[in-house]
């Protein structure tokens, strides 16, 4: 794909909805069926049997390559209880397996990652510098172990809400932290947090830190598996989301688009595209996943 017709092709979308027009049902339908070649090519969160994905890496790369995508981030879960977190020797053998499967061919450039996840509302995160020095592609998740936010959830919303943005704060000043994985996945809890829930004013500093920071701003596919509880429509949803990635863009924050795939096939990021279509990000805030230096 050449930039400038991936320009051209959000610029389009980004005129549409600009236009108002996004809104309707048949025009996004229409700028949905832009050009194939404006499609981002990169799918930077996945999982293997390293973590809880389905398929073996070996597997899981020959997937990147038969799909033809350009480049794809193996991020296995780097938790406390995980193999990859407790054993010194498992991490070696998995960025010892990566080395090898990625060698020998150049379909599609192979990313040594890992998700990690918060520990609590302040951003410490589950990796140290030492060993995040090892990989080329560091992601950061709020789960289960994210004390304040997804563990022990504030019966108060408001309390709730305003722990996810100081946690996504905290998480801007680890300088080895490269992306946030799919921020705002907080609607399963009790209460649930929409997108359309958080505030604006603290949505605006988190994105002018995440900017200055350059944090990059993950949108998976299976977002509405973290709504599933809510009872919104997944379209209200994916409506909320957009307005929220248009409020990150506009404060220059960057975007990767991923499957996080775990079973749901790799490569496959048909929801991030739409997202990133109608919220009119340039271009120019899509990560270049080629360019992330090698390790
Ligand atoms: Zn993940």
């Amino acid at each position: 794909m050449t930039d400038s017709s991936r320009r051209r092709f959000l610029q389009s979308a980004a005129a549409l909805s600009a236009a108002g027009l996004a809104v309707s049902h048949k025009s996004v339908l229409a700028a949905d069926r832009g050009p194939l070649e404006g499609w981002i090519n990169h799918d930077l969160h996945s999982h293997t049997t390293w973590s809880d994905g389905a398929h073996s890496l070996p597997l899981h790369v020959l997937e990147a390559r038969a799909y033809e995508l350009d480049a794809m981030a193996v991020t296995d879960h780097y938790v406390p209880g995980s193999k990859l977190h407790d054993s010194e020797e498992q991490l070696d053998a998995y960025l010892e397996q990566i080395d090898r499967e990625r060698a020998g061919q150049d379909d599609c450039r192979i990313i040594k990652g890992v998700e990690a996840t918060v520990l609590d509302a302040t951003g410490r995160i589950s990796i140290d510098a030492r060993h995040a020095e090892r990989l080329e592609w560091v992601l950061c998740d709020l789960s289960g172990h994210s004390e304040g936010t997804l563990r022990h959830t504030p019966a108060d919303k408001q309390a709730y809400m305003e722990n996810v943005i100081r946690t996504y704060l905290g998480l801007c000043d680890v300088d080895y932290l490269d992306a946030i994985a799919h921020p705002f996945n907080t609607g399963n809890t009790t209460p649930a947090a929409a997108p359309a829930d958080y505030p604006e004013r603290l949505l605006r500093e988190l994105a002018a830190k995440m900017a200055e920071k350059r944090k990059v701003f993950d949108i998976i596919n299976s977002m509405i598996f973290w709504f599933q509880k809510t009872g919104v429509p997944p379209r209200e949803i994916t409506a909320q989301y957009v307005e929220m990635v248009k409020l990150f863009a506009a404060a220059g924050v960057m975007f990767q688009v991923s499957s996080d795939d775990h079973r749901t096939g790799l490569g496959n990021t048909r929801w991030p595209q739409l997202v990133i279509t109608r919220a009119g990000v340039p271009s120019a805030q899509i990560v270049d996943a080629l360019a992330i230096p090698r390790k």
